[in-house]
């Protein structure tokens, strides 16, 4: 092991931490290129692996400021969708009613770039959908491509009912897809996939999986989702056939939400097989389409000079160590970003009328130097948990997370995904490299164990 991320450093008072952690860049750097790993490899390994200890570390103390940056990512490429399942915010029912504040629309592309900008540099992770279908916007492979440029595990769920460029997908650099269908018939996939097309999805799946072999890249890995109900419960057999033989490279029967209140005849099937593995991955093909990418994007230059000491003295004042506080691992390890670049703090959908705060910040590509992740209600929202005073304002609804009784401590953007992308741009690149791993598992156990 190159790194040592030890107790040693992690018990360093905070504003000691940061220009610890800035030296520790600039030294562990020099070191990893002198050893003969590739300059770009190292820039992004080194600054997203501090950042993800410095993340554990604000968390663990219940910092309100943070000088670390989201380590996952998730944004919405389109706020639309065509199909209407039931339990969706593109159901009939909710459109009806009109009560989500959900403005259908598709993420122009500056503001992609700005956001990626400000935080692809630190993250190690994208998630590319939560309430749209991504495919509908056109500039999607390259917000893919350009997150790939910042070193990011891209991750797409779609219904794949739609029309696409499967050759495109696979030289984007696409590492997982996710693709809903419910079913192995098209009756039956359509009672909850309404308007979805079984015929194209699978058309779809073939066609990827065809460009992946004729390109030579085993990206993207296919998952089959298949959401369990009593009606398609009895196609399970059938579906994993099916996809066996597409080249699927696994299946996952998930019991899905309650959507009988959407649909009182859906209901859901209890207790699913869960995943199997249907093709292994390729692991020393899978980065194949990361070497394309020559040149790490500008942004990535400023973020890794400016290291982690920048405001100091106001992520110093602001903060107070609070261990035993509880707290929404949330509002530490990602931020939600959709079409409109509004950012909220997880993955629910706004409320029209709501008398709490879930906007946390909106990105305005004509404006420089906003820390969306230390807005105001971020900062309220972490004040609120640790139990401290000062943030108070009047003028302002409380935010949601003051009311929320969801799970804390069960986010999409959790370590366990730090694990998968260590594993994946340390051993990975190293096997076709030949070089040592820089981190050995001591390391990556410290870096994903917060509790
Ligand atoms: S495919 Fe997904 S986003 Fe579209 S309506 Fe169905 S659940 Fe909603
Ligand atoms: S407390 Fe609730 S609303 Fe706030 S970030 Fe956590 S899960 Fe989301």
């Amino acid at each position: 092991m190159v790194i040592d991320l030890s107790e040693s450093i992690s018990g360093l008072q905070f504003g000691d931490l940061l220009c610890k952690l800035n030296i520790y860049k600039n030294e562990l750097s020099s070191f990893l290129i002198e050893s003969g790993y590739h300059p770009h490899y190292v820039r992004a390994i080194t600054l997203k692996t501090l950042n993800s200890f410095l993340c554990r570390y604000q968390y663990q103390r219940r910092h309100t400021y943070l000088a670390a940056r989201p380590l996952g990512l998730i944004v919405d490429p389109s706020n639309s969708c065509h199909l209407k399942c039931p339990g969706c915010i593109h159901s009939e029912i909710l459109r009806k009613t009109d009560s989500v504040d959900w403005p259908s629309g598709l993420l122009d592309q500056t503001i992609f770039s700005h956001f990626m900008a400000e935080f692809a540099p630190y993250a190690m992770f994208c998630l590319f959908f939560n309430w749209g279908e991504p495919f509908l916007n056109k500039n999607f492979y390259r917000f893919i491509r350009q997150a790939k440029e910042y070193y990011l595990y891209t991750v797409v769920s779609s219904n794949l009912s739609v029309s696409i460029d499967a050759e495109e997908i696979v030289r984007s650099g696409l590492d997982y897809l996710t693709v809903s269908l419910d079913g192995a018939t098209a009756v039956t996939y359509q009672r909850y996939r309404r308007g979805g097309d079984f015929e194209l999805v699978v058309e779809n799946i073939r066609n990827i999986v065809a460009a992946k072999k004729r390109l030579g890249i085993s990206t993207p890995n296919i998952c089959w989702q298949f959401l369990t109900f009593q009606h398609n419960c009895r196609e399970m057999e059938k579906a994993e056939a099916l996809a066996c033989k597409l080249g699927v490279n696994e299946i996952n029967f998930a019991q899905p939400y309650d959507v009988s209140w959407g649909d009182p005849g859906i209901k859901v099937f209890q207790s699913p097989p869960g995943r199997k593995l249907l093709t292994p991955e390729n692991v020393k093909q899978r980065i194949v389409p990361f070497h394309e990418f020559e040149s790490l994007p500008l942004a990535f230059d400023d973020a890794f000079d400016k290291g982690f000491s920048h405001q100091l003295s106001l992520y110093k004042a602001g903060n107070i160590d609070r261990f035993d506080a509880s707290v929404c691992k949330w509002l530490y390890q990602g931020m939600i970003m959709d079409a409109h670049g509004r950012i909220f703090p997880c993955c629910y959908a706004p409320q029209k009328n709501s008398d709490y705060e879930y906007v946390f910040s909106q990105v305005d590509p004509q404006k420089t130097g906003e820390d969306h992740f230390n807005s105001e209600n971020y900062l309220r929202s972490r004040q609120f948990f640790a139990g401290g005073k000062g943030l108070e304002n009047s003028q302002r609804k409380e935010s949601y997370c003051t009311v929320c009784t969801d799970r804390k401590d069960a986010t999409n953007v959790d370590t366990e995904k730090i694990r998968r992308y260590l594993f994946y741009y340390d051993t990975c690149l190293n096997e076709q490299v030949g070089k040592e791993t820089i981190f050995d598992s001591d390391a990556i156990n410290y870096l994903t164990n917060w509790d």
